[in-house]
């Protein structure tokens, strides 16, 4: 089996919970490396590509907002790529299924995820299901130099007058 990356994210719930380093230590049973991690205040946009598949769900603009942290009062999502043998289905298998009430109690969305009343998931962690979705995941939340490892092609681009914050 080739090595694959996936991405995680833990999710407002998860982080409101204070579960980052309950959930880091269930998954480090993986056996996998950490070759990315940051922490991330999601922009509509980017929360609307990431769940671009659901768009057409009648959850989706709750969806949204649960990932932007407004369930929570909070604007943070971590986000971290493993890396590994098998990394996609290791992953998920300690996470869990979607539906936390369905999910094994032993994963991380069954001992601590919820469904709300108005219907939406909260499952504490995201763990990208296909290498395809992995790749289109990882390129959404960081940039090539974010990660200590090359994984997909990059190209050398120039740019001209970007505007950007720098310490003051
Ligand atoms: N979700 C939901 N209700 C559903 C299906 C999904 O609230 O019936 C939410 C849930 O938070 C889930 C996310 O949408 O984690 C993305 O859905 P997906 O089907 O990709 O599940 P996942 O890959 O997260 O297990
Ligand atoms: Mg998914």
């Amino acid at each position: 089996m080739a090595k694959e990356q996936t991405l995680i994210l833990i999710k407002p719930d998860g982080l409101v919970k204070s579960l980052t380093g309950n959930i880091l230590t269930r998954l480090s049973e993986a056996k996998l490396v950490i070759v990315g991690a940051k922490v991330v205040r999601p922009s509509r946009e980017l929360a609307e590509k990431h769940y671009e598949h659901l768009k057409d769900k009648p959850f989706f603009n709750d969806l949204i907002d649960y990932i932007m942290g407004k369930h929570h009062n909070t604007h943070r999502v971590v986000a971290f790529v493993y890396q590994g043998e098998n990394a996609i289905q290791k992953i998920r298998d300690i996470v869990g299924d979607t539906n936390p009430e369905k999910a094994n109690p032993v994963t991380i969305r069954g001992a601590y995820g919820r469904i709300t009343t108005t219907g939406v998931f909260e499952n504490v962690v995201h763990a990208s299901q296909t290498p395809e979705d992995a790749e289109k995941e990882i390129k959404l939340w960081f940039k090539p130099d974010e990660l200590v490892e090359d994984i997909y092609p990059t190209k050398e681009i120039e740019v001209e007058k970007v505007k950007m914050l720098v310490w003051a």
